[in-house]
């Protein structure tokens, strides 16, 4: 196995660099889990020297042929280069302690060991040493090869200090866990719960990246359980939280939101690797909470929660400090939309087909993968029928589409047209002309074509009372 995780060149060269600066190297952390566990060439490689890791980058660049910029992070004592495909990552050795207030400890040189005892889990301590001599040996101080074997989270140290000393480990966890599908053991789940709390230091930024790996995940559903489990979820997504629960009122149910969330995710990451796409499944029912009201009429209902979790989409993006831009808009429109779809597989009628190409645009196709992914009803019948009824609407997408070209829908007829037509200048009656026109290609009375819409157009002028003005040349 070591020797064929250090085929790369790049092994030997850092290999011969630190022989020639008289120190040693380690590979430490995920190449390593990576390796063994056959997860696919690692692409950032991470060095420890014992001694300076920048004096080491240095002298690696100038082992490479072509001779690699070096960065170097002054303040962290790191250095970075790339070589083809692959970014190198140097530090030195650290012995690390932690005060109470930050994540950012007080950092002194150390031993591997010492190296080892500050990595986070057993699994990402591994070391494979670089020494000529021993090229290839490996270093597992805590049994991390055993933990990958048992599909296990550990911490090396006392987990109640590994978490409170940097919180962000506890995001780090629950990641892995869903990345691996591996179980964090028990003493750590009560050290995260206990600890919780301590999220509040980390920043937005560093949260989001690990919940986006969450999302990112085969099965995201893995991580939301754990984050709710421990309690973190509380503090990051607590709109997710509110949906929780089911309630009876007059012998009436509803279900549970929360959990039928989990499943929509699960179901729309086996069809899209859009994170965004993933990010409207977790938020498409977050408005239900908010809106939820039960009435003896007609049981529980939640009445435009589209709109609100819309609302709620930029409200949560920017507390998140996540972008608010075209991604947060694409998000906020499929919750928007989220439930139109259903509605229609209901009665597939052209006209509704063409509406929902019309308000949807170029977000249909996402639209759909998101509103199949929403079938979580486990009466086989009734999901069998949905699905078909799915289909038919896809069906009919692609037939309306092609007669109609609906999706990014430019009037027929323009404002100038209307204008030369009846000789008028901006007015009301040029939108309202204009409204007629959408509408009634919309309700399919008139093909989307400039003839038939002309024609449309000189009846609604009539009907308003202008005249046409006859052109002449
Ligand atoms: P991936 O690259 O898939 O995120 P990784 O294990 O390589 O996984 P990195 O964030 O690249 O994770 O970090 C590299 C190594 O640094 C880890 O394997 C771990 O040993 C150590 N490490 C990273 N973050 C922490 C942390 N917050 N606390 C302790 N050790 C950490
Ligand atoms: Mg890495």
């Amino acid at each position: 196995m070591k020797n064929n995780a250090l085929k790369h060149p790049i092994f030997k060269i850092i290999s011969q660099s630190a022989e020639a600066l008289g120190i040693d190297a380690y590979v430490i952390g995920g190449f390593v889990r990576d390796f063994i566990l056959k997860r696919g060439q690692h692409k950032d490689i991470d060095i420890v020297a014992i001694g300076s890791g920048i004096d080491l980058a240095r002298q690696v660049a100038k082992n490479i042929p072509n001779h690699p910029k070096v960065q170097i992070f002054k303040t962290y004592g790191t250095a970075m280069l790339r070589y083809e495909d692959i970014e190198v990552e140097f530090v030195g050795a650290r012995k690390e302690s932690y005060t109470e207030e930050s994540r950012n400890p007080i950092v002194e040189n150390g031993t591997l060991e010492d190296d080892q005892n500050r990595r986070d889990f057993t699994i990402n301590a591994m070391a494979l040493d670089l020494n000529p001599s021993r090229f290839g040996d490996l270093l597992d101080p805590f049994d991390g090869l055993k933990d990958l074997d048992a599909k296990l989270i550990r911490t090396p140290l006392d987990p109640d200090i590994t978490y409170s000393d940097d919180p962000l480990r506890m995001m780090r966890a629950i990641r892995f866990a869903t990345q691996l599908n591996f179980t964090i053991e028990n003493a750590s789940l009560i050290a995260i719960s206990k600890n919780k709390d301590r999220i509040k230091i980390i920043t937005k930024e560093r949260i989001v990246v690990e919940l986006n790996k969450i999302l990112e995940s085969e099965v995201p559903s893995i991580g939301f359980l754990l984050l709710e489990q421990t309690g973190l979820l509380d503090y990051i997504l607590p709109e997710l939280v509110a949906l929780k629960g089911i309630d009876e009122k007059e012998g009436q149910r509803h279900k549970d939101n929360f959990y039928h969330t989990l499943e929509v995710v699960d179901n729309i990451a086996q069809n899209t690797d859009d994170l965004w796409l993933r990010w409207a499944a977790l938020l498409h029912d977050i408005g239900k909470a908010p809106t939820k009201k039960f009435s003896k009429k007609v049981g529980w209902t939640f009445h435009g929660h589209e709109f609100e979790g819309s609302k709620m989409v930029y409200r949560l993006f920017k507390r998140l400090k996540m972008p608010l831009n075209e991604k947060m808009k694409f998000v906020q429109k499929l919750v928007l939309m989220s439930s139109r779809p259903i509605a229609l597989a209901q009665d597939v009628t052209d006209s509704a087909v063409r509406r929902l190409v019309f308000d949807a645009g170029d977000y249909v196709d996402d639209l759909m993968i998101l509103c199949e992914a929403d079938i979580t009803t486990k009466n086989p019948r009734k999901f069998k029928k949905y699905h078909n009824n799915f289909k038919l609407v896809r069906d009919k997408i692609i037939e309306v589409e092609e007669r109609d070209q609906i999706r990014n829908f430019q009037p027929p007829i323009s404002g100038e047209e209307i204008m030369a037509a009846f000789g008028l200048k901006p007015s009301r009656e040029i939108g309202t002309i204009k409204e007629r026109i959408k509408e009634a290609i919309l309700e399919g009375e008139i093909p989307n074509e400039h003839k038939a819409a002309y024609d449309l157009m000189l009846e609604e002028g009539k009907r308003l009372g202008l005249t046409q003005v006859i052109a002449s040349d």
